[in-house]
């Protein structure tokens, strides 16, 4: 144990840095207040303005901007180290490299590396942009390390490459300031803004970690963790108010069964390390072991990368303005117990004023105590990272690797697969001639990915399915609800066939890299053809028939499988007439895309639907909602046009003129109907979609339209229109059924409209949804009556099996389509997507078949 690094936190509001440092400006000389004052936030131009000053004033850092955040923000990179360090980035980037391919250096060029490698740590702050603290504290850590020249610090700049994000969110910090700012002074100073702080993902910004859908996301791995491979990422966040004052590792169990035990060892070490730093400055309330877990790799990637995640969480004050908590409204939740000591909570707080300089003040000491460990242990940091690579080029265990292979429902979705591997590092190869293993005849063009590889861990993370622990409070109770969801194998998830190799493949046929292809869907005209049919097999599909029907073209839908020389296309197929025009127009809209377009001399009158660019409203309620966001995501994505609209705007006008589809993502029953409280927030903030919203969206359906709603809305929606539907799980306790985010097996009405194109079999993202009898209407999907778990956990299988997962049933003229799970789970569930799409499509087909 080193000794105390920190007495006492040294105010940032001091006029100049006199302490023998070197003369920087201050965050008070340039904000006009210090760092954690009442009230006072310092805005994102502000940050950048700050990072861009220091880097002009002090040779100890060197700002950069990677690129523009979802909003077109800048986002930046701080580099904090010695004078000697700073001028030489790009030589300690490459000796990070060198190290991070263990398979290609000696032991004695690996030990010269090690001697000479700096530990790399990555502070990253306030991703959840209303935890305004960490993104503030970020301005006072880089001052104190610019400017001071005590012992401890001269360590740091020495023996660590800081490199500090000052915020993974800057649009929402830009968001949460403006509304902070608007309310202050008004009886709704602190609340949260009535939006989400990250446009598409809110909250769920942070749950992006191995998909890499948001730019952000996209961003600091692609400019960060694959090219620095940081040995520590410190991730400041905040929690409720009335709880423990900070939270550090180590995380509660269950631990990723693939996470290397040297990462989760040095991971327990450090946090509880950083806990007895805040503790010896006299900081009380803090514990390790509580309430968060690490299981969900959506969250981390580091662990899967050769190096630690560190979270902590302070507890929060109403954004920037304080609070003052008695001991006795300390409240114990998830078991965490804020008035207990305890091993893993040496020191209670006892209540009183906090705010955001308390806040400010754990943030700053936990980073300089995580700094100066990695200081101090240099050698050990950068050794054992090294250790954990070379073990995963060394070391084979089973699975041996996995191979996708070429043949698939839906090409694009694999592509997409191989592509979210390769952004992790992970080497992906092409069988260049047929192999029997296992009983499977495996092709040439086939891609195999081999666990024996130094990000092996993450491949296998990613491509086996979970079997997620059945943990207890205690024996015969209930079960631990797990931090985030248990499931995540992106073969399912994704719809995409793969198969585990559990014996090597020997001798390995020779591989080559991945051939890169631009696009699979269109290489040739057909100039015989009368029109063309796009397959709706792929996901793809959607955005090639949007694109058309922008463009003018009449598409049609077939509602029969059509031959097609010797390709079958399923119910469903999307035709157009061929023409000059059409050709050109689709050579743009496949660009880089995977569908499967070919031509035909189907007549696109006979036998098929017309559709027409469906006019879609998507629900926004003014509790902010990450379903919505996503839903919005994915929308862009695939060139569906939409609207938003409101509570009010329900509530208030006759909607079937303006929408064909009104999309009602999940969000809680109490959320949609009632929406905020009147006591928190201002009339226009206020009261949900009520009874008033529910019978305007009943009648848009009677005159026509199409609602679609799962989940939470779902449920809002059987309740509030009295949907001649049952569900089967209502009033289960959790002893009985338990699905806290699986992969559940469900099987699909091929033949109908919204079951379009879909294999029927697939994987549905399942979070403790409804699930139905239909007495009146169509059951689209149903879940597997044998065994309808296929990845994560699941309590009580007898209670879902064989019950609707999908239902289209009658409302009027229209109808209501209902998922009972998450159709498009965080831009991760693709293997659904054709479901939604579908939904919303049948929203401008004439009939809607919903008998
Ligand atoms: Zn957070």
């Amino acid at each position: 144990m080193s000794p105390p690094i920190y007495v006492e936190w040294r105010s940032v509001s001091r006029e100049s840095s006199n302490t023998g440092g070197l003369e920087v400006t201050t965050p008070s000389e340039f904000l006009g207040f210090a760092v954690g004052d009442d009230h006072r936030l310092a805005d994102w131009p502000q940050v950048v303005d700050y990072m861009r000053l220091l880097d002009q004033e002090s040779d100890r850092v060197s700002t950069i901007e990677i690129g523009k955040t979802t909003e077109g923000n800048p986002f930046l990179l701080t580099f904090i180290s010695s004078p000697g360090n700073i001028a030489n980035l790009d030589s300690h980037m490459e000796t990070q490299r060198r190290l991070a391919d263990p398979d290609k250096i000696s032991d004695s060029e690996a030990n010269e590396l090690i001697a000479d490698a700096r530990s790399v740590v990555a502070i990253t702050c306030s991703i959840h942009a209303t935890e305004v603290g960490g993104t503030q504290m970020s301005l006072a850590l880089a001052h104190q390390l610019a400017s001071e020249d005590d012992s401890r610090v001269r360590r740091i700049l020495d023996n660590v490459i800081l490199i500090l994000v000052p915020s993974l969110n800057p649009d929402g910090l830009i968001k949460v300031k403006r509304w902070y700012d608007a309310t202050r002074d008004t009886h709704y100073e602190g609340s949260i803004p009535p939006y989400l702080y990250n446009k598409y993902t809110g909250h769920d910004n942070n749950r992006d970690w191995f998909m890499f859908t948001q730019a952000e996301t996209r961003l600091v791995v692609d400019r960060l963790y694959n090219r620095w491979r940081p040995h520590i990422i410190f991730d400041i966040h905040q929690t409720r108010s009335d709880g423990m004052r900070m939270i550090l590792p180590p995380f509660v169990d269950p631990v990723g069964p693939n996470v290397d035990p040297v990462l989760q060892s040095e991971l327990a070490a450090l946090g509880t390390h950083m806990a007895s730093e805040l503790t010896a400055a006299g900081k009380s309330g803090v514990a390790v072991n509580v309430v968060y877990d690490s299981y969900s790799p959506s969250r981390s990637y580091s662990h899967y990368h050769g190096g630690i995640r560190v979270l902590s969480e302070a507890a929060s004050v109403r954004i920037a303005s304080p609070i003052s908590i008695d001991r006795t409204q300390l409240k114990s939740d998830r078991g965490e117990r804020p008035t207990a000591k305890s091993w893993n909570h040496t020191m209670p707080w006892t209540g009183g004023k906090w705010s955001l300089k308390d806040i400010v003040e754990y943030d700053l000491i936990a980073s300089l105590a995580c700094l100066d460990s990695a200081a101090r242990n240099r050698d050990t940091w950068v050794g054992n990272s090294f250790k954990v690579l070379r073990r995963a080029v060394t070391k084979q265990g089973n699975p041996y690797g996995y191979v996708i292979p070429k043949e698939q429902h839906d090409t694009g979705a694999a592509q997409e697969l191989i592509e979210v591997l390769e952004f992790a590092d992970v080497e992906v190869q092409e069988l260049t001639k047929e192999v029997q293993h296992e009983g499977l005849a495996l092709k040439p063009g086939d891609h195999l990915v081999l666990t024996l590889q130094r990000f092996g861990t993450f491949a296998q993370t990613m491509l086996e399915t979970q079997k997620y622990p059945d943990i207890r409070h205690y024996p015969g109770g209930p079960p631990k609800h797990p931090y985030d969801s248990t499931a995540h194998s992106l073969p399912l998830a994704m719809g995409v066939t793969a198969h585990e190799l559990n014996k090597p493949i020997e001798p390995l046929p020779r591989l080559t890299d991945r051939r890169k292809q631009a696009s699979f869907c269109y290489d040739q005209v057909f100039p015989e053809a009368s029109a063309y049919a796009i397959n709706p097999k792929s996901n793809a599909s959607a955005k090639i028939v949007n694109h058309l029907l922008a463009a003018g073209f009449q598409v049609s839908r077939v509602s029969h499988s059509l031959h097609n020389g010797s390709e079958l296309l399923p119910p469903g197929a999307f035709v157009v007439e061929s023409s000059q025009q059409l050709i050109e127009s689709l050579r743009d809209a496949c660009d880089g895309k995977f569908a499967d377009i070919s031509g035909t001399d189907f007549k696109p009158v006979a036998n098929a639907i017309e559709l027409r660019t469906p006019k879609i409203g998507v629900y926004q309620s003014y509790v902010p909602a990450t379903e919505e966001g996503w839903t919005r995501f994915i929308l862009d994505e695939y060139g569906f046009q939409h609207e938003p609209v409101w509570d009010w705007a329900i509530r208030e006008t006759d909607l079937s003129r303006r929408f064909d589809a009104i999309i009602i993502p999940h969000q809680t029953v109490r959320q949609i109907q009632r929406g905020f409280n009147q006591a928190s927030y201002s009339k226009r903030y206020s009261g949900g979609l009520g009874d008033a919203g529910a019978a305007r969206l009943k009648q848009f359906a009677e005159a026509g339209g199409t609602l679609i709603a799962w989940d939470g809305a779902a449920r809002w929606a059987t309740r509030h229109f009295d949907l001649p539907v049952v569900n089967l799980l209502a009033g289960l306790t959790h002893s009985d059924f338990f699905v806290p985010g699986s992969l559940l097996d469900i099987r699909v009405d091929t033949q109908h409209p919204i079951g379009y194109g879909m294999p029927s079999n697939a994987a549905a993202l399942f979070m403790n949804g409804p699930a139905w009898r239909v007495n009146i209407g169509k059951s689209i999907a149903t879940y597997s009556k044998e065994k309808p778990l296929l990845s994560g956990l699941l309590i009580g299988s007898k209670k879902i099996a064989g019950t609707t997962a999908v239902a289209a049933v009658p409302l009027g003229k229209g109808q209501i389509v209902i998922f009972g799970f998450r159709p498009h789970f965080r831009a991760q569930a693709r293997g659904t997507y054709k479901l939604f799409f579908n939904a919303i499509y049948s929203s401008v087909m004439s009939n809607h078949q919903g008998d």
